[in-house]
């Protein structure tokens, strides 16, 4: 609670402002009309103020040549860090230990069906756009073992194993990502059947996100509002700044963690030129974006647009390779595998990650009911843009545009979606 004493303008008598739980109050009253408009106009300057400068104050300044303490500060603590690092002419995630195995002066284009790596600022550490991996590689794995029983006798045992619980640190985790991250929050840990084991990976993990200065061309995450500032769900947030004398990072803090981290590295406190240079950015990105999509209305759209022939259309193209789900960050559907070793000993459990673009995904008793390419591709359709909504209440896409880049035949889902926008 802060008070601040607020002198009136005609001094006929003086209020005081309390604001307490963000609601203000007036202790005192007797006022004018005009005088009630001042002390309106007078506090809503008071908020601004005080935000502007709670926001200074949680952010400060790491240097280029200081960045490495981050890393150092996170092993310190235990963390197994995560990061973009380059193989296969992509920039993938896996562990990485130093600041080295960043993808230094690499960036990428992207284009329906297209990703090329090519060389960019030579100096930047971020400098690339989301790859084909996500963070549910770690969070949330393709393949997972359920449970191994081995034969006793007549019967059998189940073989107890425990899951090393790993403190996992992210580093580099885009906007859109952390709200994909959310999305599978809602699916994976609310509800009677939460997933142990998300949880588990969810609850020990640190996330450095990494705003966007730099969108790709099948980036639309400004019109999905998951972008390209980091808001949430982070416990630092860096904005790499390069200039021509001076390569620094801007950080945000976002938990208390963040900040336990944060102390441990060499930092000093952002001014608000380093802020507003920062800021404006990330505008500018807002305004580079290489694609959009409206969701306004978009559900009623695509039911409206069930039975319309551009489904058998754009089935024609589709290869219902499944690299589409494969690389969505928000995609959860599994299937669990069981195997029978040879000579009948043992048996083991595996959770697997699935695809709906396959036959067997919809296999019930009798046969599978999304027999042609025409049902599969919008049942993913649809899922990602209008049965979510009926489902969690949001949509399952977040506009970070993989789909688009990795489908073999570039099949694009703003364009699909404006289809329906046009006819409706
Ligand atoms: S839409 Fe593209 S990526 Fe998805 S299944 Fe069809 S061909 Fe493969
Ligand atoms: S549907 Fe496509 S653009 Fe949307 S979150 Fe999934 S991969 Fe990204």
């Amino acid at each position: 609670m802060f008070k601040k004493r607020i002198p009136l303008v005609s001094g006929k008598s003086e209020s005081i402002f309390a604001v307490k739980s963000g609601k203000p109050f007036i202790s005192r009253f007797q006022l004018t009309r005009r005088q009630r408009g001042t002390i309106f106009s007078q506090f809503v300057k008071l908020i601004t103020i005080t935000e502007a400068v709670l926001k200074d104050i949680e952010k400060s300044i790491v240097e280029r040549k200081d960045i490495q303490g981050l890393f150092d500060a996170l092993k310190k603590r235990g963390y197994q860090i995560s990061g973009p690092t380059l193989r296969d002419n992509a920039v993938i995630y896996d562990q990485i230990s130093s600041i080295d195995e960043l993808p230094i002066g690499w960036t990428d284009t992207q284009e329906k069906g297209n990703y090329r790596l090519t060389k960019g600022n030579k100096s930047s550490l971020f400098g690339y756009v989301v790859g084909p991996y996500s963070w549910k590689r770690f969070l949330y794995p393709p393949e997972r073992k359920l449970m191994e029983v081995k034969r006793e006798g007549t019967g059998f045992a189940v073989v107890k194993e425990e899951e090393a619980i790993t403190k996992q640190a992210f580093v580099g985790v885009r906007p859109c990502e952390l709200s994909a991250i959310a999305i599978q929050d809602k699916v994976l840990m609310e509800g009677p059947y939460a997933d142990a084991s998300y949880k588990r990976n969810r609850t020990n993990a640190f996330i450095v996100a990494v705003n966007c200065l730099r969108p790709g061309g099948t980036c639309f995450c400004s019109s999905m509002k998951t972008g390209p500032a980091a808001t949430k769900g982070f416990d630092l947030a860096v904005t790499e700044m390069i200039e021509p004398k001076r390569h620094y990072f801007l950080v945000e803090v976002g938990s208390k963690e963040g900040s336990d981290v944060l102390k441990d590295v060499p930092n000093t406190a952002a001014g608000t030129e380093e802020i507003q240079t920062a800021d404006k950015a990330i505008q500018k990105a807002a305004g580079k974006m290489g694609r959009s999509l409206d969701m306004k209305g978009i559900k009623e759209l695509l039911d409206d647009g069930f039975d319309d022939g551009q489904w058998a259309a754009v089935a024609k193209r589709c290869l219902t390779c499944g690299n589409c789900t494969m690389v969505c960050p928000t995609c959860f559907c599994i299937n669990v595998e069981d195997t029978t070793g040879l000579t009948g000993q043992q048996a083991q459990r595996f959770r697997k990650q699935d695809s709906c673009f396959t036959v067997e995904f919809s296999y019930i008793h009798g046969g599978s009911i999304r027999t042609s390419e025409m049902s599969r591709y919008r049942q993913w359709m649809m899922h990602k843009l209008a049965y979510w909504q009926d489902q969690f209440g949001l949509s399952g896409c977040v506009g970070c545009g993989r789909c688009i880049t990795w489908c073999p035949v570039g099949i694009d889902i703003t364009e699909e979606a404006g289809h329906y926008r046009k006819k409706g």
